[in-house]
């Protein structure tokens, strides 16, 4: 007989349990207003491509057309510095949108069909204007006629120049996040509110009240289970919620009940449901299917392998409590009693909070594991704690007393590709406790390792893959060979048949879904491609060590390879960060490497391209936004070379690496996402430090500023800042040295992303690099333009329009992955948003292509013509994910600003204005713009790509 572990009466009333605790409203105050079930409740979120709205006629486009914004204004102009002449109010209705100055007058008048976002900037009437917030009618009133209007007087035309303070707009931020939460929040707590209050009764007054425990408001939310009924003669099974309410989730009914047993609904808590996205419905609903055994494979474990940022917690966490409070078999007691959660001793508290913010206090009993005090038999064998959180390390202490008492019923290994060497003792104390239902969730299922994927699987299923050895012969032989590159078409055809055979299978119970399904909730994310041009100084470094020899030794050796490897990407940051090794080194590879670099290079201030680069946007981020910025480094060193420049320019900021307690890691986390820009501006962050947890959305823009050969590395880096919560759009600039190892290694994460997708998407695959490569990798290359755009053989003219070629867009990835069909409606989703994006650019596209253009084209098609058949596979995937970029070529944007700038003619000024109109176009974010434009940029070229 089922019963209930903490008095499960003792929960809040109804009025304040969707509520989760104080600490999460201040994190995720938009948290509750986007999951609701309508997507019309955050219009604002759709994004600025006027694509996406049309296509969706039920969207209501009405409203996201008429509307009001704080706006800045000032004339077009040419002016290096320049300033805002105004604020005002944007109106936009019908089809128009009217710019009015803080006196209430016209100014200005276009035609405005696309929904405006914060941050956006557009042009009319020979004005620019950038978007501030979005007001309400009443706002937008109060302020305009009346000059006491609340408007402050703090927005006054402020200079762009250093050192100044950011223009100082917070007065009408604050009007924004104030406002527009709490009157969301109203809404959505009358359209939740009343739902239960008004159809509660379904569930319960079928029965005549058995007993005194049923006080009404409880009922649907403890939901004790209610004792069979008979109805004329006929038993009713109730389901513990009510299958029936608009939006309920229920899960699969098993085929047939036990003799003499009855089945009946499990259906997850409306408390929790209607906080679950679509991709989380259908996520709860395969985990259950699978721990359930309900799904065509023998095992009941399951890989949820979701992107970072998808809500795999919460995914876990409606599963968990489901199966604690529900049993589709009626009255055979809740499937599981005790479940144990294991992840890395950083996400221990995540865990525990995520728990609390979703159930509170009362309604489960969660033992987190964290010292010795612990006493686990309360978990073992007490009736208060259900669920137990421990790390992996602690868990191999303590397993023979966790195999105690009534057993485990579930185990979820979070970050479960820790568990991925065969051997790992994780691993076995986890198989020690002979828990059938296992859940590994992970962001990164498999890397780049067949072996490994076949131990997480054989983990969670075991044996269904039957042997290791097998599974080599069988699999990742055939699939490797494919891969190589000398394999020949038939090899790769096998390899391919393999890949495909082995994706059905394991996609029976591996869930995978991209950020991508995201990009309807969250606000855009822009993702910048940034090639900065490198220093002399480096470049002489650069070529004292390539002329060093030792080039053809690197070849040669894989050590050596490395070690070329690890000089070059740290020259990338900076010369500096060559000093010690060229000082201290040991005698050998590195240090006859640095043996012709002369010294008064490595020391030279200024010497690091990126660093000035991110100086300058550091600048602009700082004076022209109120948002917050998370740097990102692969190298301790190197941010300790930025944490100088922040400490030199007063930027108050904190840093998180691999030498931080993890006992100070969530401290370090929340202070940075609650406080304002002012007091505290940047986030340094190790890019493998962190652990997948760590949220930064309080930053909106993000700075890689080296690259990893991950590229599941910097897509996690991006995913702390765009993901759940995040009410900005978001800008990421990725940093690379032009022609240097850093450019090849971008080009060689593509065609890897293409590998790690491959079994879990079914996505093509890839192949290594051959020694010609390698060779070209160690090769500066100098040429004008880009070599990543040249080897694309895009022929686009480099204006920041997207290049759609036919031939590509047949070629975009699709995901063959087999779901069921509750999946299906995602899945046609997910692949729509894998076109490649088209947002605003288009317009500009009217560049005439001119002779020059021929000229490139030739020379494109002759470099496609030198690349070998077999990397076109590869080079297909990398074509397909950059093709979605838009290619901006700055150092000719900046020529023809210069061109303009020259001419004081009066018809010249259209044409400037027309340059400056495509600048904008290319690049909406003011930010990077001011970068490109500057006459002194170090920006040579920028790839763009705006998704959601
Ligand atoms: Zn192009």
């Amino acid at each position: 007989m089922y019963r209930p572990f903490k008095s499960p009466l003792l929960t809040r009333p109804s009025g304040s349990a969707p509520q989760p605790v104080q600490e999460s409203i201040l994190e995720r105050p938009s948290k509750r207003l986007k999951v609701t079930p309508q997507e019309t409740q955050q219009p604002e979120q759709d994004g600025n491509s006027s694509d996406t709205v049309c296509d969706l006629p039920e969207r209501p486009f009405g409203d996201l057309v008429d509307a009001r914004f704080t706006v800045l204004w000032r004339k077009i102009t040419n002016k290096k510095n320049k300033i805002w002449d105004g604020d005002g109010i944007l109106i936009v209705s019908q089809g128009y949108a009217n710019l009015k100055d803080s006196d209430g007058r016209d100014i200005g008048r276009t035609v405005c069909k696309t929904p405006l976002l914060p941050g956006s900037t557009l042009t009319m009437s020979g004005k620019e204007i950038e978007i501030d917030s979005r007001i309400s009618r009443e706002e937008a009133k109060s302020m305009l006629p009346q000059k006491k209007a609340p408007k402050p007087a703090a927005v006054k035309p402020s200079t762009v120049t250093r050192p100044s303070v950011p223009v100082a707009r917070t007065p009408l931020k604050s009007v924004q996040t104030q406002k527009k939460p709490v009157s969301m929040l109203g809404k959505a707590a009358a359209e939740f509110g009343s739902t239960p209050k008004v159809e509660r009764p379904t569930a319960v007054t079928m029965l005549s009240r058995p007993s005194a425990a049923f006080k009404s408001p409880m009922i649907d939310k403890t939901g004790v289970p209610l004792a069979r009924t008979k109805s004329d003669g006929k038993t009713v099974c109730l389901p513990r919620h009510d299958p029936n309410e608009p939006n309920a989730l229920v899960m699969k009914r098993p085929k047939q009940a036990p003799p003499g047993k009855h089945i009946v609904d499990v259906v997850v808590d409306p408390n929790l449901t209607k906080h679950l996205r679509e991709h989380q419905r259908a996520g709860v609903s395969f985990l259950y299917e699978c721990v359930m055994g309900m799904r065509p494979f023998v095992g009941e474990g399951a890989i949820l392998a979701d992107e970072m940022g998808l809500g795999k917690t919460l995914q876990t966490i409606a599963l968990v409590w489901t199966l604690l409070k529900q049993n589709p078999i009626y009255e055979d007691g809740p499937v599981i009693k005790k479940a144990l959660i294991v992840c890395p001793v950083t996400l221990i508290n995540n865990w525990r909070k995520e728990f609390k913010k979703w159930l509170g206090n009362e309604k489960v009993g969660v033992m987190v594991a964290e010292n010795n005090k612990t006493r686990l038999s309360d978990f073992t064998k007490g009736k208060s704690y259900n669920i137990l959180i421990i790390g992996y390390e602690k868990l191999r202490n303590v397993q023979e007393e966790l195999q105690q008492g009534i057993g485990v019923d579930i185990v979820i290994a979070d970050e479960g590709h820790r568990l991925k060497t065969a051997n790992n003792k994780s691993a076995m104390a986890i198989k020690s406790l002979n828990t059938e239902r296992r859940i590994i969730l992970s962001g990164t299922p498999i890397q780049n390792d067949l072996s490994e994927f076949y131990t997480m699987v054989d983990f969670v299923n075991p044996g269904l893959l039957k042997t290791y050895s097998s599974f080599k012969k069988q699999y990742e032989s055939p699939i490797l060979k494919s891969r190589t590159p000398g394999a020949t078409a038939k090899d790769i055809e096998k390899g391919q048949a393999c890949s495909e055979e082995l994706a059905s299978i394991t996609g029976q119970f591996i869930l995978r879904r991209t950020a991508e399904i995201l990009s309807k909730y969250l606000p855009p994310k822009t993702e910048y491609v940034v090639y900065c041009r490198p220093t002399q100084v480096q470049k002489d470094v650069y070529e004292a060590v390539v002329s060093t020899g030792v080039l053809n030794i690197a070849l040669k050796s894989s050590e050596s390879a490395f070690q070329m490897i690890n000089v070059l990407k740290k020259l990338c940051n900076s010369p500096k960060l060559l000093i010690k090794d060229a000082a201290e080194g040991e005698e050998g590879t590195v240090k006859s490497l640095l043996s012709k670099v002369p010294a008064k290079d490595l020391q030279s201030a200024g010497g690091s391209s990126k660093l000035q680069v991110l100086d300058e946007l550091l600048h602009l981020v700082r004076t022209k936004t109120q948002e917050k910025v998370v740097v990102v480094s692969n190298y301790t060193a190197t941010l300790d070379m930025i944490g100088k420049l922040l400490t030199a320019m007063e930027y108050p900021h904190l840093r998180l690496d691999g030498s931080t307690p993890a006992k100070d890691r969530q401290g370090l986390v929340d202070k940075f996402n609650r406080t304002s820009a002012n007091n505290c501006f940047v986030f340094l962050l190790s890019a493998k430090a962190g652990g997948v947890g760590l949220n930064l959305i309080g930053a909106s823009r993000l700075v890689l500023f080296d690259i990893d050969w991950n590229p599941a590395t910097d897509l996690q880096a991006m995913g702390r800042v765009h993901r759940d919560g995040q009410k900005h759009p978001v800008h990421i600039y990725r940093f690379l040295t032009k022609g240097a190892l850093e450019e090849k290694i971008f080009q060689r994460q593509l065609t890897k992303q293409g590998l790690a997708d491959s079994i879990v998407d079914n996505k093509a695959n890839a192949s290594s690099f051959s020694p010609e490569e390698l060779r070209d990798l160690f090769t500066l290359d100098l040429r004008e333009g880009c070599q990543t755009h040249d080897l694309l053989g895009c022929d686009c003219a480099c204006d920041g329009a997207v290049a759609m070629s036919s031939d590509l867009t047949t070629s975009s990835p699709t995901s063959g992955s087999a779901e069921d069909d509750d999946e299906a409606n995602d899945e046609d989703g997910d692949a729509d948003e894998e076109l490649p994006a088209l947002p605003t650019f288009l317009r500009s596209s009217q560049i005439d292509p001119e002779t020059q253009e021929r000229l490139r084209r030739q020379h494109n098609s002759a470099l496609r013509g030198s690349l070998s058949p077999k990397k076109n596979g590869k080079k297909q995937t990398a074509m397909a994910s950059l093709m979605q970029f838009s290619h901006l070529d700055a150092v000719k944007l900046r020529s023809e600003l210069k061109e303009g700038d020259n001419e004081v003619d009066g018809e010249e000024e259209d044409g400037i204005i027309r340059v400056r109109e495509r600048a904008e176009d290319a690049i909406a974010d003011v930010v990077l713009r001011g970068l490109v434009c500057e006459e002194s940029s170090r920006i040579d070229f920028v790839f763009a790509k705006t998704s959601g």
